[in-house]
């Protein structure tokens, strides 16, 4: 039997297993996809048990996609310049580590929104591993402004500079109510990449956006996606602003990895039921 996977640590929280297995089950693709819980002290062992014509691939998750960089064989230029991966696929033995997280962000934009970045004023609150990929990939797709705020200053001042190696100017403010008014006053996306809203996370009541200045005509996208309502998307429905949320983003970076394991089209509506499904439970 092949075998796909989530590499990670801790995973209980992943729902990765259930919406990639009703793909492969969808298309009777005879694989099965498995939850690696790995060490850190344990990474670099595991990383010899997958090399065998079994292995498809694999998704990474939190600690490990930037330490996965100096473990797999090649990397894309795209996972390069973010300077992470969440995806390895097994490339007839050799081990290519890509990043869909920026790039299932931007289809889930564009194939379920119909909202087309270039030309866009975006704001992105957070600047941490999912900030710099989301970031990229706007960039790429010809947005005309961007905004980073966040908590520690230094960050999105960092991630500002690197970024701008892509041509773009890019304002880096500290995330507080006063700051935010002018950004929040002429923008068309506001992206929350913060864990600001999660779960058993380190803030789960509160919006990272203050409720009486959430703009009525922009998109709100939280990438939280659990809760799938997070605090942010019931302030941003009160105010009657277009939100998308978190699991769109999560099940879309799946969706871009199945093709990329399996090289075969993506069942989107199965992949979403089933996330949805498993978030519930
Ligand atoms: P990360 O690299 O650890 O970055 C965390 C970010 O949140 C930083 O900007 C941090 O600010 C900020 N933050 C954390 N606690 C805060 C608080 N109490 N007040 C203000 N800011 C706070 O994490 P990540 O990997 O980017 O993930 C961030 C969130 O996105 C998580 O909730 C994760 O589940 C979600 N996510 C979703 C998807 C998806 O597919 N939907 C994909 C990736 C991540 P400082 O720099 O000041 O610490």
């Amino acid at each position: 039997m092949k075998r796909i996977g989530i590499l990670g640590y801790p995973l209980s929280h992943s729902i990765s297993p259930e919406f990639q297995q009703a793909a492969l089950d969808h298309h009777e693709i005879k694989a099965t996809f498995h939850r690696w819980e790995v060490t850190a002290d344990d990474l670099n062992s595991f990383f010899e048990t997958i090399r065998d014509s079994n292995f498809i691939g694999a998704s990474v998750t939190i600690p490990y996609k930037e330490k996965c960089l100096d473990l797999v064989d090649e990397i894309t230029e795209s996972a390069r310049l973010i300077g992470a991966i969440n995806c390895i696929v097994n490339r007839d033995n050799v081990l290519v580590g890509h990043n869909t997280d920026g790039s299932g962000f931007i289809r889930a934009l564009k194939t379920k929104y119909g909202f087309e970045p270039s030309g866009k004023k975006v704001l992105i609150i957070g600047a941490g591993g999912a900030a710099k990929a989301i970031a990229y990939s706007l960039i790429q797709e010809g947005i005309s402004q961007l905004t980073i705020a966040n908590r520690t200053i230094t960050r999105a001042e960092e991630l500002a500079q690197r970024l701008e190696r892509n041509g773009l100017k890019i304002n880096s403010i500290k995330l507080d109510k006063q700051t935010l008014v002018a950004p929040l006053s002429n923008v068309d996306l506001i992206v929350n990449t913060t864990s600001i809203g999660m779960k058993n996370g380190p803030d789960p009541q509160h919006s990272p956006i203050p409720p009486d200045l959430i703009p009525q005509n922009a998109i709100i996208n939280d990438i939280v996606y659990n809760p799938i309502e997070t605090p942010l998307i019931k302030a941003a429905k009160l105010k009657q602003a277009p939100t998308i949320g978190g699991l769109d983003m999560l099940v879309y970076q799946g969706v871009e990895a199945f093709e990329l394991w399996t090289k075969t089209l993506a069942p989107e509506t199965i992949m979403y039921d089933a996330a949805q499904k498993a978030l519930r439970s």
